[in-house]
C-alpha cells in the first residue's frame, strides 16, 4: 500500500484497518511526515480557520486514591505535595476567567475521595448557576454512573477522560491491580450515553508501548469516536516506578496528532502542556500538526506547582491563563489567533 493510499484511506467512511495504521506510524520518511502534518493543518483550517480555542484549566485537587505507575500524583507517592482547592477558592478561578475571556472551564484532579459527586456536582452548580453560557468540563476520572449523572444533571458539559491504552496488557502495566480497561471503557462508554461531549486519549511514549499498543489506540478511538482527543508524550515522574523511564518523544506525539486530525476532522484536540514540556514551541508545533485547542492554566500560585503529574511541568509563560497576550501573540507568528468561542463539538 502506498502512502497516497493510506492517507486517503482516513477520510473514508469505512473503518480503518489495522495494516493501514501500522504504517503510517512505523514507515513514512520525513518528507512524508511533513505532508501528512500539513494535509492535517489543511483540515484543521478547513473545518476551524485560524482560530484556537481555548479552555480555562483548574486543578482542583492533588490527592489521589489510585495508584497509576506513570502519574506523579499517585497515592504512595510520598514526595507528592498536597492540596485541595475549596469551592470558593474554585469559584474565584472561575471569576478570573471569566475576567480574562475565557468561556470553558475545565476542572481536572486526582481522584480525590473528598470531593465527592455531590460536592462536585454542588460546585457545577454554582458555576453553571453563575455563568450559564460557559462550558463546564470535568476531568476527574471514573465514577459511578449515579455521580456521572449527578454531575451531569448539576450542568457539567464535557468530560475528559483518557482510555490510557486500549491494550489489555499494556493497560495492566501501567496500572496497578484493581483499576481495569473494562472499567475505564465502561466509563466512556457511559459518558458518551449520558450525553456528554466525551474526550479520551493517551500518552506517547509510555514505558512499554510500541507501534502494536499505538494500533490498538487508534482502533479504539476510531470506534468510540470521541469529540474530544487529549495526546500528549509520556514525561517520567519523581516518586513513581517509572521515574528513571525515557520520555516519549515530540515526533511520535506530532505524528499521532496529524493521524488524529486526518481521521477526524471535527475533534477538539489540544496542544498539550505536556508536549509544550517537553519541546521549546511544543504548543505551536501541536497546531502546526493539526490540533486546534489550548488549556492554559487558571489554578492559584502556590497550588499550580503542586499538581505534578509530571516533572517539571510549564505552568508560566504562555501555560498561564495569565498570559494569554503570550500564547496570542505566538499564534500570530504561525499565522493563527485565539478563538475565545465555546467550541462545543459538532458531530460530522
Ligand atoms: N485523574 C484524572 C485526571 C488525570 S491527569 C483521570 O484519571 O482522568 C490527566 C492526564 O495526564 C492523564 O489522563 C494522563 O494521560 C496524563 N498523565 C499522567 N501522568 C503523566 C505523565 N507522567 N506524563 C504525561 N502525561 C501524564
Amino acid at each position: 500500500m502506498s502512502f497516497s493510499e493510506c492517507v486517503a484511506a482516513l477520510s473514508r467512511d469505512e473503518f480503518v484497518p489495522e495494516k493501514t495504521w501500522r504504517l503510517l506510524l512505523s514507515s513514512l520518511d520525513g518528507e512524508q511526515r511533513r505532508e501528512l502534518m500539513s494535509m492535517a493543518r489543511a483540515v484543521a483550517m478547513e473545518n476551524f480557520g485560524d482560530g484556537v480555542y481555548v479552555r480555562a484549566l483548574i486543578e482542583i485537587s492533588s490527592y489521589c486514591r489510585n495508584g497509576c505507575y506513570y502519574c506523579g500524583l499517585r497515592s504512595p507517592n510520598k514526595e507528592a505535595r498536597r492540596y485541595r482547592l475549596t469551592k470558593e477558592q474554585v469559584m474565584d478561578c472561575c471569576d478570573r476567567g471569566a475576567a480574562l475571556g475565557f468561556n470553558t472551564f475545565v476542572l481536572q484532579g486526582g481522584e480525590d475521595v473528598v470531593q465527592s459527586d455531590e460536592w462536585l456536582a454542588d460546585v457545577v452548580r454554582c458555576i453553571k448557576g453563575k455563568y450559564p453560557e460557559k462550558a463546564v468540563t470535568l476531568s476527574v476520572g471514573e465514577r459511578s454512573r449515579r455521580g456521572y449523572e449527578m454531575l451531569r444533571d448539576a450542568g457539567a458539559d464535557r468530560y475528559l477522560l483518557r482510555h490510557e491504552s486500549a491494550c489489555e496488557s499494556l493497560y495492566s502495566r501501567l496500572h496497578p491491580d484493581g483499576m481495569s480497561l473494562d472499567n475505564r471503557m465502561e466509563c466512556l462508554r457511559l459518558l458518551k450515553e449520558l450525553g456528554y461531549q466525551t474526550g479520551s486519549g493517551m500518552m506517547i511514549g509510555a514505558p512499554g508501548q510500541g507501534i502494536d499498543e499505538l494500533v490498538a489506540d487508534l482502533l479504539y478511538l476510531d470506534r468510540l469516536k470521541p469529540a474530544m482527543i487529549g495526546i500528549g508524550p509520556f514525561i517520567p515522574a519523581a516518586g513513581t516506578p517509572f521515574e528513571n523511564e525515557a520520555p516519549g518523544t515530540a515526533d511520535m506525539a506530532l505524528l499521532v496528532i496529524s493521524l488524529l486530525r486526518m481521521r477526524f476532522p471535527g475533534a477538539l484536540i489540544p496542544s498539550t502542556t505536556a508536549l509544550a514540556t517537553l519541546c521549546e514551541n511544543g504548543t505551536e508545533l501541536g497546531i502546526l500538526a493539526g490540533a486546534n485547542v489550548v488549556m492554559p492554566n487558571l489554578t492559584p500560585a502556590g497550588y499550580a506547582e503542586k499538581y505534578t503529574i509530571y516533572n517539571n511541568k510549564k505552568i508560566h509563560d504562555s501555560e498561564s491563563a495569565g498570559q494569554l497576550e503570550l500564547l496570542e501573540r505566538k499564534l500570530n507568528r504561525i499565522g493563527y489567533r485565539i478563538d475565545f468561542g465555546r467550541g462545543d463539538y459538532k458531530e460530522m
